[in-house]
């Protein structure tokens, strides 16, 4: 077996490695104590290819493997891991999800718009009362009368919760 990384595996490591250090580096104590969402960078990282890595290119992602996903993630970690928990929910939890389970319209409107940094995304699953115990969950989707659905709950812990634009729910 080659264990030696491929061109395209280093190449998103260089790039991660550059942003984080040039552009997250020196703002991430600051942005921490000030409680500020770093939505510039998570933009710029959007237009790197740095939102959506395992994403196919044909849903606006960068198309590559996991040991792509996982290099940049270190890199971006190791700068700030503020940065790294919305960048990993963006490409795992939230772009992952909609790719496995959604339909091809969907996954053209929900996932191309996070892959190229459009807009955050965000995975609402953790509540007041249920964290790894999810069937423990309250929060239900009813239909009304009219056919809308109509979510009533709570939930808390949801990384860009408060910025996104779109949530899994
Ligand atoms: C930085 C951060 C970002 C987060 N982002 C999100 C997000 O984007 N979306 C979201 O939905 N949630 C998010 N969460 C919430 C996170 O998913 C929950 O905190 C997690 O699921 C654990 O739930 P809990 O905190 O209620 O702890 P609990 O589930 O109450 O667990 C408490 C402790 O008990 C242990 N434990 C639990 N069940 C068992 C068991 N059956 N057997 C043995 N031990 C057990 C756990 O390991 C843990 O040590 C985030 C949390 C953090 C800290």
């Amino acid at each position: 077996m080659d264990f030696r990384l491929s061109d395209d595996q280093l190449t998103i490591q260089a790039i991660a490695r550059d942003f984080a250090q040039k552009r997250i580096a020196p703002v991430a104590a600051e942005l921490d104590a000030s409680g500020t969402f770093p939505l510039e960078n998570i933009r710029e990282m959007g237009q790197l290819g740095l939102m959506g890595i395992e994403v196919p290119e044909e849903y606006g992602g960068a198309g590559l493997d996991t040991v792509a996903y996982a290099l940049a993630m270190i890199e971006i970690g190791a700068a700030d891991t503020a940065t790294s928990t919305i960048m990993s929910v963006n490409n795992s939890l939230y772009c992952n999800g909609i790719l496995q389970h959604g339909s091809e319209e969907q996954k053209q409107k929900y996932v191309r718009a996070i892959a190229t940094g459009e807009c955050i995304g965000a995975y609402a699953l953790t509540e007041p009362q249920s964290g790894s115990d999810a069937s423990a969950m309250h929060t239900q989707a009813t239909r009304n009368a009219d056919g809308d659905w109509v979510i009533n709950g709570k939930k808390s812990w949801i990384t860009s919760g408060s910025v996104a634009r779109y949530i899994i729910l």
